[in-house]
């Protein structure tokens, strides 16, 4: 029986990924050791990282004046290290609160500075929308906060933001920061339009235990002395991600999976292959007569977390057991929200999606 494996982190890793891994597990290029097990100031892991660097500058057509560093600590030590390291001479910043991640990215951000939720989705939207299902419409950001942080995907409600511009336009000077843990690498992104981003590896990229930072050089000065050493983006830049010993087998894997990423032919192929998955699963849910419900707000549906729920929420244990009898995995709702979500990134092949909606099909005739 075909395994498809829905979860929403750590999730589904590439099988060409796991399969290389396993086939260098206990000797890396003919070096009679594995990478797991080198030195990471060596040649060899020094070429694995480089070599990671550069396939994701190439993915996202990364330019030189941003920095690309490999950290530790998960997106969640990113709520504290962003005011630590951005904060600067500024008083605090402005957040974009839209659902679980962002308010936790808030909440812990409040501690070093004095930061300010300019809109919070947590009340019914204009539309009269469940509470974190909708997306803000933009508002005055405050010319001097340090950033302005938005979480451009949130992973639990299944809420993406695909276009920034009008945000982009309501910052002005300010930089945008945004959390994309859970859709970097999932279509193409202008990286030039935000001062920074930090993702989380093991929803879209990679297995936990790495956190990608992307930013700005020109920001990088403006870290508190507060700030670890090891979580100082300054620092870790200028000692290319070594200034301590990195999660190097995590790099490696990461690196594995930019290779892929490059093999399918990079971030256009991948959208396509995206959207495409994503528009069968909504399509599904949409032709249901409303046995499976989606509350968001359509333009904001997320083509990566598809979060839904039953009509009859007490058929949602029937479901996730006979789920899990056919091999689909990891379907079980965020406690915060319950029902089902179905978490598609790019290991997901349209194969596994299609399994899912015939599954959809098989228990809605059968309790429909
Ligand atoms: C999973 C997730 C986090 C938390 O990631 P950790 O690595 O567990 O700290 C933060 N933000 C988003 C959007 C996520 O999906």
């Amino acid at each position: 029986m075909a395994i498809w494996n829905f979860s929403a982190g750590p999730a589904k890793l590439p099988e060409a990924v796991l399969a290389q891994a396993a086939a260098e597990m206990q000797d890396w290029q003919g070096k009679g050791v594995s990478i797991m097990e080198v030195s990471h100031r060596g040649p060899e892991y020094g070429q694995v990282a480089d070599q990671a660097e550069a396939d994701l500058r190439q993915l996202l057509s990364i330019p030189d004046d941003y920095a690309v560093l490999f950290m530790q600590g998960g997106a969640s030590a990113q709520n504290a290290l962003v005011p630590l390291n951005l904060l600067g001479d500024h008083a605090g910043a402005d957040y974009i609160v839209s659902g679980v991640w962002s308010r936790k990215s808030f909440k812990e951000a409040q501690r070093y500075g004095r930061m300010r939720a300019i809109v919070d989705t947590a009340q019914p939207g204009p539309q009269g929308q469940a509470p974190d299902n909708w997306w803000p419409e933009p508002v005055a950001v405050d010319p001097n906060a340090a950033y302005l942080h938005l979480c451009s995907n949130e992973t639990i409600t299944g809420l993406e933001v695909r276009d920034l511009s009008p945000w982009r336009a309501a910052a002005g000077q300010v930089p945008l920061v945004l959390d994309m843990s859970s859709h970097i690498l999932a279509r193409p992104f202008d990286v030039t339009q935000v001062g920074m981003i930090y993702a989380g590896a093991q929803k879209n990229v990679g297995p936990a235990g790495v956190t990608l930072v992307i930013i700005r050089r020109d920001l990088l000065e403006r870290a508190s002395d507060l700030c670890p050493s090891v979580f100082n983006y300054a620092k870790v830049a200028a000692d290319h991600s070594r200034l301590n010993t990195p999660p190097t087998y995590g790099v490696y894997l990461c690196g594995l999976v930019f290779q892929w990423l490059l093999k399918k032919g990079g971030l256009r192929v991948m959208a396509q292959e995206n959207a495409e998955k994503a528009c069968l699963l909504y399509q599904a849910i949409d032709q249901s007569a409303g046995f499976y419900q989606n509350h968001m707000q359509t333009a904001f549906r997320s083509e990566m977390n598809v979060s839904f729920f039953l009509r009859d929420e007490s058929l949602t244990n029937a479901f996730l057991e006979g789920a899990k009898a056919q091999g689909l995995l990891g379907l079980k709702g965020h406690k915060a929200v319950g029902g089902i979500r179905a978490s598609i990134y790019n290991a997901m092949p349209l194969a596994g999606v299609q399994a899912l909606v015939n599954y959809l099909q098989q228990f809605q005739a059968q309790y429909g």
